[in-house]
């Protein structure tokens, strides 16, 4: 499945053009020494101008930098999709208007206005792309991931999700069926993904650790640690 996607990725990466592509996605998976990219040397080229020049508090870049490594990412919409397992009477709240129940749990703002959550059923698999650029629901998601800024998958999510879905190592059957949904700078999506069978013993929090960004764009499933895994 890592191997299918990793192609998946490099070929993404190949798709797009972008000279700083590869280096990120690489560094996506360990870190170790590579030289910096185009794309970075001009952002921090741009950045030491603005700070130079006084236009830029290195204080504030540190505290949006720090806002989107420690408060804003992945493990929020974690949080909502496991209150949302637990909590019947939420997951109502969250479907019907996914702004106030975000709010209900302190999330929203930039980037995050206003979010649709769709829920992935037994009979419904639902997608998430941004044809136009990159639109992602940041207070809950954080930043987006390279392929799902990439001109493959933009282009592909729409024209193909189940071909797309296969390459990340998810066959979704031909009875059920794909929704794809694409955000705008107005409306950005949430997938509630199914709460996996087997997890009925398994506290919220413990739910929460299990769901990973992928599951919440709508790429992969949620699924139960393997045998002997610590929980
Ligand atoms: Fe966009």
């Amino acid at each position: 499945m890592d191997t299918t996607r990793r192609g998946f990725l490099a070929a993404a990466a190949t798709t797009a053009g972008a000279t700083a592509t590869p280096d990120f996605v690489h560094a996506e998976d360990h870190d170790h020494q590579v030289v910096p990219s185009d794309l970075a040397l001009r952002t921090k080229s741009l950045e030491s101008l603005l700070v130079e020049k006084g236009l830029v508090d290195p204080a504030a870049l540190d505290a949006v930098i720090d806002a989107y490594d420690h408060k804003v990412g992945p493990r929020n919409g974690a949080r909502v999709v496991a209150r949302a397992w637990v909590d019947a009477a939420y997951k109502q709240r969250l479907l019907a208007d996914g702004r106030s129940a975000l709010a209900e749990l302190g999330y929203g703002g930039t980037q995050g206005d206003d979010t649709l959550v769709v829920e992935n059923t037994a009979q419904v698999h639902n997608l998430v792309v941004c044809t136009l650029c990159s639109c992602y629901p940041w207070p809950i998601l954080g930043l987006p991931p390279v392929w799902y800024k990439s001109a493959a998958y933009r282009s592909r999510a729409v024209i193909d999700p189940r071909g797309v879905l296969r390459e990340f190592g998810l066959v979704v059957p031909e009875e059920v069926e794909v929704r794809v949904w694409d955000s705008t700078a107005e409306l950005r999506y949430l997938v509630l993904p199914e709460r996996p069978a087997g997890s009925e013993h398994l506290s919220e929090e413990a739910l929460a650790a299990l769901v990973t960004r992928d599951a919440m764009v709508g790429v992969a499933k949620v699924a139960l640690p393997q045998k002997g895994a610590q929980l």
